[in-house]
């Protein structure tokens, strides 16, 4: 295995995928671990820049394999998309993180902090009509009011989307979840969809803030960015805070919510549930 950059192994190598039979292997232990339950979900807090509450938390999946250890996203994601096991991982990871936010809201030693839960949703989720259902019925199931769910949805998927991924979305927000544009600044937005699509708020990757410090024009370009996505009526919320500094200078320029390593990894539930029951800020 090989460093990935951001000192992770890599324990699928990209070439090994190349023969069929570790291919047709890994899809084999996919499925198994979908059905078997050795996929993990991480949490990571979203803070209110002004007051360090914590006003999210999103869901982050992993892979906890019987013999290479946690694996991340990124190395089994697309292979789910492709195979079409997304919309099952999808549907376990939706349930799992509303029946965990329902526990944290009715533990009274939690239930002090108010957040939302957010959720990755994959492009082919959009496709599907039950897709809907699924979300309506984790909702009821939890007794969770449906806008303390907020759906991430990447810009591709929702920009290339078609009629269908349009009345997806629509009925979404009918049902009153709060709907989110991730990865923003990435490469396909532009501003006339920030202002048709049926969204609450972006997130602005990290790529936009990792150049800060560096890069002399940047202060003024994320400036920039966040007027836009205010002009456009709509949330801001920036992801990959690492430092104090960045973190200030965002609450400079009026941002007021951050997510980041500065203020906390993804957690074990179990460890998020530990800050939470003696954390009123971060
Ligand atoms: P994303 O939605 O953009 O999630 C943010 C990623 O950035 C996460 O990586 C998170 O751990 C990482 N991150 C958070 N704060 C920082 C920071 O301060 N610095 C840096 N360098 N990184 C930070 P992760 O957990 O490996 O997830 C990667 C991607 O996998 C996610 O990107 C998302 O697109 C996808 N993903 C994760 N969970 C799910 C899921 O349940 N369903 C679907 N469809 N996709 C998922
Ligand atoms: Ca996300
Ligand atoms: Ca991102
Ligand atoms: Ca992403």
């Amino acid at each position: 295995s090989k460093a990935d950059g951001r000192g992770k192994l890599k324990v699928f190598e990209p070439a090994m995928l190349h023969t069929r039979q570790m291919r047709n292997q890994l899809v084999g232990e996919l499925k198994e671990a979908i059905t078997g339950s050795q996929l993990v979900l991480y949490y990571q807090p979203i803070i209110r820049l002004d007051t360090r509450e914590i006003e999210g938390v999103e869901a982050l999946v992993r892979w906890n394999h019987p013999t290479r250890g946690l694996v991340m996203p990124d190395e089994f994601i697309p292979i789910a998309e492709e195979t079409g096991m997304i919309s099952d991982l999808g549907g376990w990871v939706l349930r799992t993180a509303v029946g965990q936010l329902k526990q944290w809201r009715t533990d009274p030693l939690t239930s002090g902090h108010n957040f939302s839960m957010r959720i990755n949703v994959s492009a082919a989720d959009l496709q599907r009509l039950e897709f809907i259902e699924d979300v309506r019925e984790a909702l009821a199931s939890a007794e969770l009011d449906p806008s303390l769910l907020v759906l991430e949805l990447t810009e591709s998927a929702v920009i290339h989307g078609n009629d269908l991924d349009r009345y997806t979305l629509n009925s979404l927000r009918r049902l009153g979840v709060g709907l989110e544009i991730d990865d923003f600044g990435t490469g396909y937005s532009s501003i006339s969809y920030l202002r048709q699509l049926p969204v609450d708020t972006v997130k602005v990757d990290r790529t936009l803030l990792s150049a800060l410090g560096s890069d002399p024009s940047q202060p003024a370009l994320l400036a920039a960015v966040l007027q836009l996505i205010r002009a456009c009526g709509l949330a801001a919320v920036w992801e990959g805070v690492e430092s104090a500094d960045q973190a200030e200078y965002l609450l400079s320029i009026g941002c007021t919510s951050g997510q980041g390593y500065y203020f906390s990894r993804p957690l074990p539930e179990e460890q998020l549930t530990e800050q939470l029951k003696h954390h009123k800020t971060w």
